[in-house]
């Protein structure tokens, strides 16, 4: 006996003291009862909107709006960030089922003709009605959001639309899924020690262990998870085995088989165009970039130039200077993508005899996230308490209370750090539950970070790379970005702004990482405690702009390309292979550098939400240097009225108000490139 409501903990209200999920409790059989009821009770919810009897007002339309759905917002949450993170198949198969009836309900709401009447009588009145200005940005952002969504189609064109809108979503399911299995499915076992001269007694245990995991009793063991394979192509000196593991992690879903994301790309391309179309756009670039900060393609192309062309420049003389390296060692071989980072390495140490194995001792990850709270805490007056037996989905997760300096609560967070099988690659944050103030009561939010950092080994801690340090304080700028916001409307809090603004509050992190007064608190040595010697440190200052054309051509020829991808007007006779090749060719790339994700496994475009978008993360660069200038200005990068000037009117703020606006009360200028440019040392 039971209904599927009964013993279903998304049904309860969340009974923890914080409102956090019960991970414990939570089983896959649970998802899909709540996703329907929760689509149920939101279309009851918006029914009762559309058809009031009442004339439209900010209350019985916008913000009643905003704060339906509550039990699907809820299962939701939960579902997308173990779907992420601790994956498997039983979820696999409800995220098939669930994205058509997911995508149906979103067209549901915002194809509802009289619904989309309502709003738009507000906006068009919207001066008139006394709002507050975050209600006004709420109130704009919803209407933007139903005429995006095709509320102002004809009833055959939004027929259409529903059916591109479940086709895409579909697709960019089976990209992200093909992008998974194939790294999981990739093994590198090697068995002759002999082939792993080079590599650091650490990556060796490491690749061990991963192979007594996998049930070898002996060997090693590399995947195309990039805490595996990166170390090979940095030390290792057998040439043969960083091709083919940059081969093995640069073809991943590009074989002709059934995982060939190839073919799923011509699909995606063809749906969004002919969606953008649809709606009245050109391209799907200036579809999706009508809402940004940049707001047109021509904007993003003008501002990667003004970085891509000294980066190649920079990239080609950094080749030469490698080439150099290598015929000095008499091998007469030509410098290839895998002999990059080894070379790379070597010149690295030469220049200044920097070795991420003698940095790694002093960033042990318990210490580094300590040094990300303690830089909160001198920021932001924020204290980190950690919390025992909060409910979670993985042992590897650990909880902390986050305290305002007046004692009041900001938020929790949750920190998941390790790879593993169910987890997919990268580092995020996501929200488990929003912030927003309804009723006089303020939600305060529980945000996650989750990371494939180093794991720790039999006898040695997680040692961090600096790769790792840096992204590690980016995350945390994210989570403080959702733990800090002050919103009334759940659309308009935390992290949910404009993607090229969203990399601001944590990029500008990365800033105060490699600082000498920052590194003080947190590179202590994990045995004996001893803070990193100054000239180690002094050498990490001067090696900042290394690398820097590598690094630069590789993160901007994925950006151009994704640009390029989104460009098309016609898909008639597209075909992925052949324009992933000409658009490269058509930008200059050099063929030692491969671009940074390859279209076959370009997650952030094909399947995230950065499509014609990848270029944020160096429009917030801009952003996040000049920001990181206003605090050493002042000569002190903890200044308390730059701090709580960047918390007022960035990190509390949210989308409620123009992002540009927002910089500049806390710049009192427009952003300005110098600072970027000369950080980068391209200028
Ligand atoms: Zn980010």
């Amino acid at each position: 006996m039971g209904s599927a409501k009964t013993n279903n903990p998304f049904f309860e209200a969340y009974k923890n003291k914080y409102g956090a999920p019960p991970f414990d409790k939570i089983k896959n059989e649970h998802y899909i009862p709540a996703f329907k009821e929760g689509i149920k009770q939101q279309q009851a919810q918006i029914n009762a909107i559309a058809n009031g009897k009442n004339a439209p007002t900010f209350a019985n339309t916008i913000a009643a709006m905003d704060y339906s759905g509550d039990l699907l917002k809820k299962v939701s949450a939960v579902f997308f960030n173990l779907y992420s993170a601790e994956t498997n198949d039983g979820m696999a198969k409800i995220a098939n089922e669930v994205s058509p009836i997911l995508s149906e309900h979103n067209d549901n709401i915002y194809l509802n003709g009289k619904l989309f009447r309502r709003v738009k009588s507000l906006y068009d009145k919207r001066a008139k009605l006394g709002l507050s200005p975050e209600q006004i940005r709420l109130l704009e952002k919803i209407h933007r959001e139903f005429v995006r969504s095709g509320a102002a189609l004809n009833e055959g064109q939004k027929a259409k639309l529903r059916e591109i809108n479940k086709e895409l979503g579909l697709a960019e399911l089976a990209f992200g899924q093909n992008v998974l299995d194939e790294t999981n499915s990739y093994k590198k076992f090697v068995d002759k020690e002999a082939d792993l001269a080079g590599l650091p007694e650490s990556v060796c245990q490491a690749a061990a262990e991963a192979a007594k995991e996998a049930g070898k009793n002996a060997g090693w063991l590399f995947t195309t998870q990039k805490a595996s394979f990166i170390p090979v192509l940095q030390y290792s000196e057998n040439r043969e085995l960083r091709k083919e593991l940059l081969l093995a992690y640069s073809t991943r879903a590009n074989h002709d088989n059934a995982k060939d994301n190839k073919v799923v790309i011509n699909k995606i391309m063809k749906l969004r165009t002919q969606k953008a179309q649809l709606l009245g756009f050109e391209t799907s670039a200036a579809f999706i970039l009508d809402d940004t900060m940049a707001k047109t393609p021509k904007a993003v192309y003008d501002f990667l130039k003004t970085v891509w062309t000294p980066a190649l420049a920079k990239a080609k003389q950094e080749a030469a200077e490698l080439q150099k390296l290598m015929d000095a060692e008499g091998k007469a071989e030509k410098l290839e993508p895998w002999d990059w980072w080894f070379y790379a390495e070597k010149l690295r140490k030469a220049k200044y005899d920097l070795d991420e194995e003698v940095l790694k001792p002093y960033f042990k990850l318990e210490s580094v996230r300590q040094g990300v709270f303690d830089l909160a805490t001198k920021l932001y007056g924020l204290k980190f308490k950690k919390l025992d037996g909060m409910p979670v989905y993985h042992k590897d997760v650990e909880v902390f209370e986050v305290i305002n300096a007046d004692g009041s609560l900001i938020g929790v967070l949750y920190t998941d750090y390790f790879p593993r099988a169910g987890k997919r690659a990268g580092a995020w944050m996501e929200n488990i539950t929003p912030q927003y103030k309804k009723d006089g009561k303020n939600y305060r939010p529980i945000i996650c970070n989750v990371g494939n950092f180093t794991k720790p080994t039999a006898d040695k801690p997680s040692l961090l790379t600096m790769d790792e340090v840096e992204t590690l304080f980016h995350e945390f700028g994210h989570a403080l970005h959702g733990l800090l916001t002050q919103c009334t409307y759940p659309s308009l809090s935390g992290t949910d702004v404009a993607r090229d603004f969203v990399e601001l509050p944590s990029q500008v992190m990365e800033n105060w990482c490699w600082e000498p007064e920052v590194m003080k608190t947190y590179a202590k040595h994990y045995k004996t405690g001893e803070i990193m010697p100054k000239e180690l440190m002094d050498k990490i200052q001067l090696a900042g702009t290394f690398n820097q054309g590598f690094i630069n051509t590789e993160l901007l020829s994925a950006s151009i390309m994704d640009m390029d991808y989104h460009m098309i007007k016609d898909t008639a006779n597209f075909d992925a292979a052949a324009f992933e090749k000409e658009s490269l060719n058509k930008m200059g790339m050099i063929p030692q550098i491969i671009v940074r994700y390859r279209s076959t496994y370009f997650n952030h475009i094909f399947t995230g939400g950065y499509s014609a978008g990848y270029y944020s993360y160096t429009w917030a660069a801009v952003l996040d240097a000049d920001a990181f200038c206003a605090f050493k200005e002042t000569g002190d990068i903890y200044n308390p009225e730059k701090a709580a000037a960047f918390r007022k009117y960035i990190l509390e703020k949210g989308d409620s108000e123009d992002p540009m606006k927002l910089y500049r009360s806390f710049r009192g200028a427009d952003p300005n490139p110098d600072a970027l440019l000369e950080k980068r040392g391209l200028k």
